[in-house]
């Protein structure tokens, strides 16, 4: 018998309530960010993680701890368990424990992005949505595309026009309607805007402008807990644009930890940014709780060219509370890390991916990764949707 722990949901600075069952997307007092909530109290005495990680090699096995109404409504592409690979030159060559990358190229669409907007699409699609928009730097904008065609729903997505070719053609394969404006995705923001002042019907799903994207890159957190048995690494770096994985990630552990299925040791969480476009990166260094909007945002890791987050504060909060630091890399670096690793271990990063790889070389300079660590780090997306980045 499917039973979700669903309850509400809560906003991420007001902590004002709102009905799960509503069509929503921020908090109606203040603006900011609403966050999925679960009865945590039932769901310990009802799910034992042994009995939930047996139930398939994908992540709606984590079911009851997502909002769906019904697994009947599960728009789904095939998703899979993502593979971790381990890259013991990076070990070698850096001196830490056991370095480890999870690799979602392996995901529908390519990308760690059909997390978030499956669980996006599948709850728009159960609460009646007819037509999604979304402003994208690039890979959102396919999965979005994607999962709506796969739901029979109308999809706008709007990109910068310097956005890899790939991900504007495989939306139109799936039948989007692909705008393309000048500058960046903030740019891109804008339009979507202007476009819903129109189309008074549209549903925005933009990275934590509605709450159930962030329930999908969610399972990344749960997935991993589950492929290290339990024992999560002692350092996560991650890519970060929107930062909705880093947050995801945060809040499955505080839920995992409710659940009784991991104790209280967290990892530090390392966000790595672009040298052209850092505003975590500065906001961290200066302290901030938010970041200011990074002016001239330039990086052909077109995932990290973000000049402002919208849940900047809960990427620099998670940051804090888990001891983390967050550190900017140059595209040439990656690029450099790129090729070397492809060389070693037969491993194709992505420009956002490889960032994690410099980012970690600074950290362990830095002193801030121990000898005997054990790190994780995230590949995004597939190499191949970014030809010549690194050749
Ligand atoms: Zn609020």
């Amino acid at each position: 018998m499917y039973r979700s722990y669903f309850k509400h949901l809560e906003c991420s600075v007001c902590g004002t309530q709102h009905s799960g069952s509503e069509l929503l997307a921020v908090c109606k007092t203040c603006g900011k960010a609403l966050l999925a909530s679960y009865d945590i109290a039932s769901a310990r005495s009802g799910l034992r993680r042994e009995e939930v990680a047996s139930g398939g090699d994908s992540f709606w096995k984590y079911l009851p701890m997502l909002p769906l109404r019904s697994p009947s409504s599960i728009v789904s592409l095939g998703e899979r368990m993502t593979p971790i690979l381990r890259l013991t030159s990076l070990e070698r060559k850096f001196g830490t424990g056991p370095v480890w990358v999870k690799d979602e190229a392996m995901m529908p669409t390519g990308s760690f992005k059909a997390r978030g907007l499956a669980l996006a699409v599948t709850r728009a699609h159960e609460l009646g949505v007819r037509h999604v928009c979304l402003p994208s730097a690039g890979n959102a904008a396919g999965a979005c595309a994607a999962y709506a065609a796969r739901a029979g729903m109308g999809c706008t997505i709007v990109v910068p026009k310097d956005t890899p070719a790939a991900n504007i053609e495989e939306c139109r394969i799936y039948g989007a309607d692909v705008r393309q404006v000048d500058g960046t995705i903030s740019d891109a923001a804008n339009e979507i805007q202007k476009l819903k002042k129109e189309h008074s019907d549209w549903f925005d799903v933009s990275t934590l402008k509605e709450p159930y994207r962030l329930e999908g890159k969610k399972t990344m957190g749960y997935e991993l807990a589950e492929q290290f048995s339990w024992n999560l690494p002692d350092v996560i770096i991650y890519p970060t644009g929107g930062g909705t994985g880093l947050i995801g990630m945060w809040k499955a552990f505080g839920e995992m930890e409710g659940l009784g299925w991991i104790g209280p040791a967290r990892p530090k969480m390392i966000s790595s940014q672009a040298a052209g476009c850092a505003p975590i990166v500065k906001a961290f260094a200066e302290g901030k709780s938010e970041s200011e909007f990074w002016e001239h945002a330039h990086t052909k890791a077109s995932g990290l060219r973000v000049p402002k987050a919208f849940a900047d504060y809960l990427i620099l909060r998670t940051i804090r509370e888990s001891g983390g630091s967050a550190f900017a890399v140059t595209d040439e670096r990656a690029a450099e890390a790129v090729r070397k690793v492809g060389k070693q271990e037969g491993f194709f990063f992505c420009p956002e991916g490889a960032t994690t790889v410099v980012a970690l070389e600074q950290a362990t300079k830095a002193g801030f990764v121990k000898r005997d660590a054990a790190v994780l780090l995230w590949n995004t997306a597939a190499a191949a949707k970014y030809p010549g980045f690194a050749s």
